[in-house]
Protein backbone atom coordinates (compact mmCIF):
# COMPACT_ATOMS: atom_id res chain seq x y z
CA UNK A 1 0.00 0.00 0.00
CA UNK A 2 0.77 3.28 -0.25
CA UNK A 3 2.85 5.45 2.60
CA UNK A 4 0.19 6.42 4.46
CA UNK A 5 2.64 10.06 4.50
CA UNK A 6 1.80 10.13 0.48
CA UNK A 7 -1.33 9.44 0.43
CA UNK A 8 -2.38 12.64 3.11
CA UNK A 9 0.13 14.61 0.78
CA UNK A 10 -1.89 13.49 -2.20
CA UNK A 11 -5.19 14.86 -0.38
CA UNK A 12 -3.86 17.84 0.78
CA UNK A 13 -2.55 18.56 -2.54
CA UNK A 14 -5.99 17.59 -3.84
CA UNK A 15 -7.93 20.19 -1.64
CA UNK A 16 -5.54 22.60 -3.11
CA UNK A 17 -6.23 21.50 -6.53
CA UNK A 18 -10.02 22.92 -5.47
CA UNK A 19 -8.85 25.66 -3.93
CA UNK A 20 -10.09 24.51 -1.08
CA UNK A 21 -8.88 26.73 2.27
CA UNK A 22 -9.53 24.02 4.94
CA UNK A 23 -9.02 20.74 5.69
CA UNK A 24 -11.05 18.15 6.95
CA UNK A 25 -9.69 15.00 7.85
CA UNK A 26 -11.97 12.52 8.77
CA UNK A 27 -12.48 8.82 8.38
CA UNK A 28 -9.42 6.82 6.40
CA UNK A 29 -7.82 10.07 6.53
CA UNK A 30 -7.94 10.10 10.40
CA UNK A 31 -6.59 6.41 10.30
CA UNK A 32 -3.62 7.29 8.49
CA UNK A 33 -2.67 9.85 10.15
CA UNK A 34 -3.38 7.82 13.06
CA UNK A 35 -0.72 5.30 11.64
CA UNK A 36 1.94 7.94 10.72
CA UNK A 37 1.87 9.05 14.73
CA UNK A 38 1.91 5.25 15.93
CA UNK A 39 4.70 4.70 13.22
CA UNK A 40 2.27 1.03 12.10
CA UNK A 41 1.59 0.33 8.89
CA UNK A 42 3.17 1.46 5.73
CA UNK A 43 5.08 -0.88 5.64
CA UNK A 44 3.25 -3.68 4.12
CA UNK A 45 5.22 -6.66 2.68
CA UNK A 46 4.05 -7.74 -1.25
CA UNK A 47 1.12 -10.04 -0.53
CA UNK A 48 1.98 -11.82 -3.61
CA UNK A 49 5.40 -12.41 -1.86
CA UNK A 50 3.84 -13.93 1.29
CA UNK A 51 0.59 -15.53 0.03
CA UNK A 52 1.10 -16.19 -3.84
CA UNK A 53 -0.87 -14.52 -6.89
CA UNK A 54 -3.11 -17.58 -7.22
CA UNK A 55 -4.72 -17.11 -3.56
CA UNK A 56 -4.47 -13.67 -3.88
CA UNK A 57 -6.79 -13.99 -7.46
CA UNK A 58 -8.71 -16.16 -5.12
CA UNK A 59 -9.62 -15.19 -1.88
CA UNK A 60 -7.83 -12.06 -0.85
CA UNK A 61 -8.74 -9.65 1.16
CA UNK A 62 -8.90 -5.29 -0.43
CA UNK A 63 -6.29 -4.93 1.88
CA UNK A 64 -4.18 -7.27 0.22
CA UNK A 65 -5.14 -5.97 -3.74
CA UNK A 66 -4.06 -2.64 -1.80
CA UNK A 67 -0.40 -3.78 -0.91
CA UNK A 68 0.24 -5.49 -4.03
CA UNK A 69 3.50 -3.38 -5.28
CA UNK A 70 3.86 -3.36 -8.95
CA UNK A 71 1.10 -3.32 -11.64
CA UNK A 72 2.33 -6.30 -13.30
CA UNK A 73 1.72 -8.44 -9.95
CA UNK A 74 -1.52 -6.59 -10.17
CA UNK A 75 -2.32 -7.91 -13.48
CA UNK A 76 -1.11 -11.30 -13.07
CA UNK A 77 -3.77 -11.16 -10.16
CA UNK A 78 -6.84 -9.82 -11.78
CA UNK A 79 -5.53 -11.98 -14.48
CA UNK A 80 -6.67 -15.13 -12.48
CA UNK A 81 -9.40 -13.15 -10.42
CA UNK A 82 -12.28 -15.58 -9.06
CA UNK A 83 -12.95 -12.87 -6.69
CA UNK A 84 -16.92 -12.49 -8.02
CA UNK A 85 -19.03 -14.57 -10.12
CA UNK A 86 -18.37 -12.59 -12.93
CA UNK A 87 -14.94 -15.14 -13.85
CA UNK A 88 -18.07 -17.50 -14.53
CA UNK A 89 -19.07 -15.56 -17.65
CA UNK A 90 -16.26 -13.53 -19.03
CA UNK A 91 -14.30 -14.65 -21.59
CA UNK A 92 -10.66 -12.51 -21.06
CA UNK A 93 -9.98 -9.72 -18.19
CA UNK A 94 -9.74 -6.36 -19.08
CA UNK A 95 -7.41 -5.15 -16.85
CA UNK A 96 -6.08 -1.56 -18.54
CA UNK A 97 -4.41 -0.44 -21.74
CA UNK A 98 -1.39 2.25 -21.38
CA UNK A 99 1.39 2.76 -19.50
CA UNK A 100 2.00 3.23 -15.29
CA UNK A 101 4.10 6.74 -15.77
CA UNK A 102 0.81 8.09 -17.98
CA UNK A 103 -0.43 11.49 -16.45
CA UNK A 104 -3.92 10.88 -17.39
CA UNK A 105 -6.18 8.07 -16.35
CA UNK A 106 -9.41 7.16 -17.57
CA UNK A 107 -12.45 4.87 -16.19
CA UNK A 108 -14.95 3.30 -17.50
CA UNK A 109 -17.60 1.38 -16.31
CA UNK A 110 -17.24 -2.20 -16.85
CA UNK A 111 -15.93 -3.95 -20.22
CA UNK A 112 -18.32 -4.48 -23.27
CA UNK A 113 -18.42 -7.17 -25.77
CA UNK A 114 -15.69 -6.33 -27.49
CA UNK A 115 -13.41 -5.65 -24.79
CA UNK A 116 -14.36 -9.21 -23.39
CA UNK A 117 -13.02 -10.70 -26.59
CA UNK A 118 -10.34 -8.76 -26.70
CA UNK A 119 -8.90 -8.35 -23.90
CA UNK A 120 -8.60 -4.59 -23.98
CA UNK A 121 -10.65 -1.36 -23.09
CA UNK A 122 -12.11 0.58 -25.07
CA UNK A 123 -11.27 -0.38 -28.16
CA UNK A 124 -13.80 -0.10 -31.89
CA UNK A 125 -15.74 3.03 -32.81
CA UNK A 126 -16.32 4.06 -29.31
CA UNK A 127 -12.37 4.04 -28.45
CA UNK A 128 -11.22 5.18 -31.31
CA UNK A 129 -13.64 8.65 -30.43
CA UNK A 130 -12.41 8.69 -27.18
CA UNK A 131 -8.75 8.43 -29.15
CA UNK A 132 -9.21 11.89 -30.95
CA UNK A 133 -11.31 13.80 -28.21
CA UNK A 134 -7.75 13.44 -26.47
CA UNK A 135 -5.55 13.90 -28.71
CA UNK A 136 -7.59 17.07 -29.94
CA UNK A 137 -6.72 18.47 -25.96
CA UNK A 138 -3.11 17.18 -26.21
CA UNK A 139 -3.43 13.87 -24.09
CA UNK A 140 -2.08 11.13 -26.81
CA UNK A 141 -3.46 7.47 -26.06
CA UNK A 142 0.41 7.30 -25.44
CA UNK A 143 0.00 9.47 -22.55
CA UNK A 144 -2.79 8.05 -20.98
CA UNK A 145 -3.86 5.05 -18.88
CA UNK A 146 -7.11 3.17 -19.51
CA UNK A 147 -9.23 1.21 -17.42
CA UNK A 148 -12.54 0.04 -15.93
CA UNK A 149 -14.49 -0.10 -12.51
CA UNK A 150 -15.19 -3.33 -13.36
CA UNK A 151 -12.52 -6.13 -14.85
CA UNK A 152 -14.72 -8.55 -16.55
CA UNK A 153 -17.97 -8.13 -18.51
CA UNK A 154 -21.47 -7.98 -16.86
CA UNK A 155 -23.63 -10.66 -18.50
CA UNK A 156 -25.95 -9.34 -21.42
CA UNK A 157 -24.01 -5.37 -20.48
CA UNK A 158 -26.03 -5.37 -17.62
CA UNK A 159 -25.60 -2.93 -14.96
CA UNK A 160 -22.78 -3.94 -12.34
CA UNK A 161 -24.25 -5.21 -9.11
CA UNK A 162 -22.82 -3.48 -5.69
CA UNK A 163 -21.32 -6.85 -4.70
CA UNK A 164 -19.11 -6.59 -8.15
CA UNK A 165 -18.24 -3.11 -7.40
CA UNK A 166 -17.12 -4.01 -3.66
CA UNK A 167 -15.13 -7.09 -4.74
CA UNK A 168 -13.34 -5.47 -7.70
CA UNK A 169 -12.81 -1.47 -7.03
CA UNK A 170 -9.43 -2.80 -5.59
CA UNK A 171 -7.84 -3.44 -8.45
CA UNK A 172 -8.99 0.10 -10.05
CA UNK A 173 -8.01 1.88 -6.51
CA UNK A 174 -4.06 0.44 -6.86
CA UNK A 175 -4.48 0.86 -10.47
CA UNK A 176 -4.65 4.41 -9.49
CA UNK A 177 -2.27 4.44 -7.03
CA UNK A 178 0.49 2.95 -9.16
CA UNK A 179 -0.20 5.53 -11.70
CA UNK A 180 -0.60 8.63 -9.23
CA UNK A 181 -1.94 10.39 -12.79
CA UNK A 182 -2.12 14.49 -12.37
CA UNK A 183 -5.59 13.79 -12.94
CA UNK A 184 -8.54 11.32 -13.45
CA UNK A 185 -10.94 11.14 -16.14
CA UNK A 186 -14.38 9.24 -15.31
CA UNK A 187 -16.15 8.45 -18.33
CA UNK A 188 -20.01 8.18 -18.66
CA UNK A 189 -22.64 7.87 -15.43
CA UNK A 190 -21.66 4.86 -14.00
CA UNK A 191 -17.95 5.66 -13.37
CA UNK A 192 -18.41 9.00 -12.39
CA UNK A 193 -21.20 8.11 -9.22
CA UNK A 194 -18.47 5.33 -8.69
CA UNK A 195 -15.63 7.00 -8.18
CA UNK A 196 -17.17 10.50 -6.59
CA UNK A 197 -19.07 7.72 -4.19
CA UNK A 198 -22.87 10.50 -5.44
CA UNK A 199 -25.80 9.83 -7.10
CA UNK A 200 -25.90 12.67 -8.48
CA UNK A 201 -26.62 13.07 -12.85
CA UNK A 202 -23.77 13.32 -15.07
CA UNK A 203 -25.50 17.43 -15.34
CA UNK A 204 -24.40 17.88 -12.03
CA UNK A 205 -20.84 16.56 -12.14
CA UNK A 206 -19.77 17.98 -15.01
CA UNK A 207 -17.63 21.32 -15.58
CA UNK A 208 -16.45 20.48 -11.84
CA UNK A 209 -13.20 19.05 -10.06
CA UNK A 210 -13.81 16.19 -7.81
CA UNK A 211 -11.62 14.46 -6.07
CA UNK A 212 -11.03 10.53 -5.49
CA UNK A 213 -8.39 9.07 -3.24
CA UNK A 214 -6.87 12.41 -3.14
CA UNK A 215 -6.34 12.65 -7.16
CA UNK A 216 -8.27 15.58 -9.21
CA UNK A 217 -11.56 13.88 -11.08
CA UNK A 218 -13.25 15.24 -13.75
CA UNK A 219 -16.16 13.99 -15.50
CA UNK A 220 -17.30 13.72 -19.15
CA UNK A 221 -19.94 12.15 -21.07
CA UNK A 222 -19.01 8.04 -22.05
CA UNK A 223 -17.65 7.72 -25.79
CA UNK A 224 -20.83 5.43 -26.86
CA UNK A 225 -22.81 8.06 -25.97
CA UNK A 226 -21.39 10.59 -28.13
CA UNK A 227 -21.90 8.26 -30.85
CA UNK A 228 -25.35 8.44 -30.26
CA UNK A 229 -25.57 11.72 -29.10
CA UNK A 230 -22.73 14.15 -31.50
CA UNK A 231 -24.45 17.03 -29.61
CA UNK A 232 -22.43 16.59 -26.61
CA UNK A 233 -19.10 16.09 -28.14
CA UNK A 234 -18.54 20.06 -27.87
CA UNK A 235 -19.09 19.42 -23.75
CA UNK A 236 -17.12 16.68 -24.22
CA UNK A 237 -14.23 19.25 -25.43
CA UNK A 238 -14.64 21.60 -23.10
CA UNK A 239 -14.58 18.65 -20.40
CA UNK A 240 -11.37 17.74 -21.49
CA UNK A 241 -9.79 20.99 -21.91
CA UNK A 242 -10.77 21.25 -17.64
CA UNK A 243 -8.59 18.06 -17.48
CA UNK A 244 -5.83 19.28 -19.31
CA UNK A 245 -5.58 22.60 -17.10
CA UNK A 246 -5.48 20.80 -14.11
CA UNK A 247 -2.49 18.44 -15.55
CA UNK A 248 -0.82 21.27 -16.62
CA UNK A 249 -0.97 22.80 -12.90
CA UNK A 250 -3.42 25.26 -13.40
CA UNK A 251 -5.46 25.25 -10.19
CA UNK A 252 -8.42 27.23 -10.74
CA UNK A 253 -11.47 25.54 -10.40
CA UNK A 254 -13.56 27.70 -9.39
CA UNK A 255 -13.03 29.55 -12.61
CA UNK A 256 -15.04 26.69 -14.10
CA UNK A 257 -17.26 25.18 -11.50
CA UNK A 258 -20.39 25.59 -13.98
CA UNK A 259 -20.36 23.73 -17.41
CA UNK A 260 -22.29 27.30 -18.59
CA UNK A 261 -19.09 28.83 -16.99
CA UNK A 262 -16.85 26.83 -18.62
CA UNK A 263 -18.40 27.57 -21.68
CA UNK A 264 -18.04 31.21 -21.24
CA UNK A 265 -13.94 30.84 -20.86
CA UNK A 266 -13.67 30.00 -24.33
CA UNK A 267 -12.75 33.61 -25.80
CA UNK A 268 -8.94 34.27 -25.48
CA UNK A 269 -8.67 31.65 -22.64
CA UNK A 270 -8.70 28.48 -25.00
CA UNK A 271 -8.49 27.45 -28.25
CA UNK A 272 -12.25 27.03 -29.31
CA UNK A 273 -12.67 23.53 -31.63
CA UNK A 274 -14.25 24.55 -35.16
CA UNK A 275 -17.33 23.15 -36.49
CA UNK A 276 -15.60 21.85 -38.71
CA UNK A 277 -13.57 19.89 -36.20
CA UNK A 278 -16.18 18.70 -33.88
CA UNK A 279 -17.62 17.06 -37.26
CA UNK A 280 -14.71 14.98 -37.74
CA UNK A 281 -14.66 13.85 -33.59
CA UNK A 282 -17.74 12.67 -34.08
CA UNK A 283 -18.91 10.01 -36.45
CA UNK A 284 -21.95 11.61 -38.17
CA UNK A 285 -24.58 10.42 -35.15
CA UNK A 286 -24.36 6.60 -36.26
CA UNK A 287 -25.45 4.25 -33.59
CA UNK A 288 -22.67 2.24 -32.26
S1 LIG B 1 -15.01 -8.53 -11.97
FE1 LIG B 1 -13.19 -8.06 -10.74
S2 LIG B 1 -13.56 -9.12 -8.77
FE2 LIG B 1 -14.97 -10.03 -10.29
S3 LIG B 1 -13.87 -11.80 -11.11
FE3 LIG B 1 -13.46 -10.06 -12.48
S4 LIG B 1 -11.52 -9.19 -11.74
FE4 LIG B 1 -12.35 -10.49 -10.10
Amino acid sequence: MTDPREQVARYLRGREVLAEPEYFLTGERNRLLETMRTGQGGGSASSAGTGGAGQLARSGSRDDILAIEDMETLNNVAGACTRCSLHETRTKVVFADGTAAARVLCVGEAPGANEDRTGVPFVGRAGQLLDRLLRSVGFPRSEVFICNVLKCRPPGNRNPLPEEIERCSPFMLRQVELVSPAVIIALGTFAAQTLIGTKDSLRHLRGRTHLYEGFPLVVTYHPAALLRNPGWTRPSWLDLQLARRIADGDHAPRAVRSRDEAGARGAGETSEPTAQALDQLSFGGRDV
